[in-house]
């Protein structure tokens, strides 16, 4: 059992992975791994439960954080609406009533 790709010319099942290509035995086609990669690569950002979350979703705070650069504490039980997800160390863009646009990590908020 292998999972590489077939050939995207051909269709041939007999591929095989050669340094940073794979290779097609059959039409002799040669295409890059990084293709394969990036289109498998969805991410999936989850939450403390292991809920997937989506831009749009209402959250809530599982735990005190400080708000980087000011004395400001988001207090866990926070309910952070509308939240959009971004690359990143903190993965999650948002507005916090009394606080301001910042960034949450996904580990410490939970899908209300
Ligand atoms: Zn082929």
């Amino acid at each position: 059992m292998s999972n590489l790709p077939n050939c995207p010319q051909c269709n041939s099942e007999y591929t095989y992975e050669d340094g940073s290509h794979f290779v097609c035995p059959e039409c002799a086609h040669e295409w890059p791994l990084q293709a394969e990669a990036a289109a498998e690569e969805k991410r999936v950002v989850r939450d403390a439960n292991g809920n997937e979350l989506q831009d749009g979703d209402t959250v809530t705070v599982i735990k005190d954080l400080k708000v980087k650069g000011s004395s400001s504490v988001v207090k866990v039980g926070t309910k952070v609406k509308n939240i959009r997800l971004v690359d990143g160390d903190h993965d999650i863009d948002c507005k916090i009533d009394g606080i301001g646009a910042m960034g949450l990590k996904s580990e410490f908020v939970k899908k209300a």
